[in-house]
């Protein structure tokens, strides 16, 4: 026997539907990369996206195609990720810092039949387009040179149409990792999948989100599906605000006129925020929900946004995780805490929402099941309606035997759920049969005044298998030893876990989304070996 409710499958194209016809005069503002700003509004969207759908009819595109984009945040964006779906596509969103191989090997793999993208991206254009081999239809978002500008290009219809027929289990978006081993892999999300995590990213610990929010995303909508962003946005019906530089005077200039009271990045975004307001004396009086993921937030800078009455979501997600896996939400007990220690759980990686399970295994034989304990450290992995289950194009599933996606990371969790990372697996440091968490060490000695950023890696050790070598790149200007560095160091970690070198370099490698790229600094040192 089957239930007896309606039929409504759990598709995004509800959402913008939704958005359109409760908050349809909601407005969007974007600011563009030549400085002149634009607004439209959720009805906009939805009647763009409309004629989107036309225009892609019209170059022959059918369901299940590949719609790719190459673009910083704006409005013709957020377009383009509705029109995509709404034809029946699926979106890709091509992350422009990408290495040249990578964005050759990613567009090539997912198919693309389309491109849209930045007039400040047509170098890469130009670069590309002989080594991308399916690409069919190159579309410049704000630019009349050289292509079909965007606004051009949909102008001709009249968006008196209706969204493809899809299914919930049908897919909509196609996000790949930036994989620091070997070639990236693609996270083909469905339209089930990304509905369900729009619902729960709108809760209190999470987004914060209701109309009368005003959201400043700083996460690209080419990195992690902007963390869910475009899709939660319109269920809530905020007010986005865009723009397609990243200039900390810029961020802060909307901030304040828009009266901004949400925004998303990661944490580099608000050193660069605090730079320039102690510089200028500037504030965020409207600021009231700072979303930091992507990697671990320090301390000082979830203290300060508390000082400034923010309530700072740190949050944990990867790209297979849709990206939301768990956030800073207050425990029961928040109001009893002093400020030092709800600091403290702010900067742990929070718990999951509803439709989250985490659990932390044995890293020695990546099964058995471990405690919560709080001070246990195991391989995190996890499993929910929208964690990756297999690879795009991939021959078998990404699981392990009994259903759970292994996330390479490590961590503990404490016994209410809250989740502390501590590592990446393959970061680790195993000395003597013991592990070293690179990150804690990195976090200590970041703190130190001269150090302007820090790496630890485990280097082949004679007796210990492996002992912690410190990368470390100083302050311009400022003078700091290897001794100096480690007296700072003790006291701060174990003494067993101080690095058995200090090694100043003038700069460490990072990924494309920005994260230090511990494979490229190993391999800066091949032959090195402790004694
Ligand atoms: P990419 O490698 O392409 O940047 P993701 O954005 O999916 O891919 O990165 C996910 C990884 O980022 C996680 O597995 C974790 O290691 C790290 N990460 C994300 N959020 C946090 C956080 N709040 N604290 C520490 N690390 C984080």
């Amino acid at each position: 026997m089957l239930g007896a409710m309606q039929d409504w499958e759990l598709k995004v194209t509800h959402l913008i539907d939704h958005a359109a016809r409760e908050h349809g005069s909601r407005e969007h503002l974007t600011h563009w990369a030549d400085g002149s700003e634009t607004r439209t509004d959720w009805a906009g969207i939805r009647r763009d996206a409309l004629k989107m759908v036309q225009a892609l009819q019209a170059l022959g595109i059918e369901k299940g195609d590949r719609i790719a984009t190459l673009a910083m945040n704006h409005s013709r964006h957020l377009v383009t990720w509705y029109g995509a779906v709404g034809a029946g596509g699926i979106l890709h969103t091509i992350n422009p810092r990408l290495f040249e191989d990578q964005l050759e090997y990613i567009a090539n793999h997912a198919e693309d039949r389309v491109l849209l993208y930045d007039a400040a991206f047509q170098p890469i254009v130009d670069k590309m387009r002989k080594k991308w081999t399916t690409i069919e239809h190159y579309i410049c978002f704000d630019s009349e040179a050289h292509t079909t500008a965007f606004e051009d290009w949909i102008a001709p219809y009249d968006g008196e149409t209706e969204w493809a027929d899809v299914g919930e289990r049908d897919p909509c978006m196609l996000c790949y990792t930036s994989g620091t081993t070997g070639n990236p892999k693609g996270v083909l999300y469905e339209h089930r999948s990304t509905l369900l995590h729009a619902l729960v990213s709108l809760q209190p610990a999470i987004f914060d989100a209701d109309p009368r929010s005003v959201m400043l995303p700083v996460v690209p909508m080419f990195h992690a599906a902007s963390w869910g962003l475009p899709w939660g946005g319109a269920a809530a019906g905020i007010k986005f605000v865009y723009s397609a530089v990243n200039d900390p005077a810029v961020l802060c200039d909307l901030m304040r006129r828009e009266n901004v009271t949400h925004s998303a990045g990661v944490p580099t975004v608000w050193l660069a925020m605090f730079q320039h307001m102690d510089a200028t004396g500037e504030t965020l009086p409207d600021l009231k929900q700072a979303i930091i993921g992507g990697s671990a937030a320090p301390r000082f800078m979830i203290e300060r946004l508390m000082k400034m009455g923010v309530n700072v979501a740190h949050a944990w997600g990867m790209t297979e995780t849709s990206p939301i896996g768990t956030t800073g939400a207050k425990p029961a007990n928040w109001d009893t805490l002093s400020f030092e220690e709800q600091i403290s759980v702010k900067q742990m990686q929070g718990r999951p929402p509803f439709g989250v399970e985490l659990r932390t295994v044995d890293l020695d034989d990546m099964s058995t099941p471990l405690p919560r304990d709080g001070k246990t450290a195991g391989a995190l992995q996890v499993r929910g309606p929208w964690v990756i289950k297999r690879y795009f194009k991939a021959e078998e599933d990404a699981l392990t035997s009994d259903g759970w996606f292994d996330t390479g990371d490590v961590g503990i969790l404490h016994p209410d759920g809250t989740l502390q990372l501590t590592d990446r697996t393959k970061d680790v440091i195993k000395s003597g049969g013991e592990w070293i968490s690179s990150v804690e060490l990195e976090n200590a000695a970041v703190g130190h005044p001269a150090v302007a950023e820090a790496a630890a890696i485990g280097m082949p050790h004679p007796k210990w298998d492996e002992r912690p070598v410190l990368f470390v790149v100083r302050k311009q200007g400022q003078d700091l030893s290897g001794k100096e560095l480690t007296d700072y160091l003790e006291g701060q970690v174990a003494k067993w876990w101080l690095p058995d070198a200090v090694e100043f370099v003038d700069d460490i490698p990072h990924t494309a989304t920005g994260k230090i790229s511990k494979k490229d600094l190993r391999a800066r040192y091949p032959d090195y070996r402790l004694s």
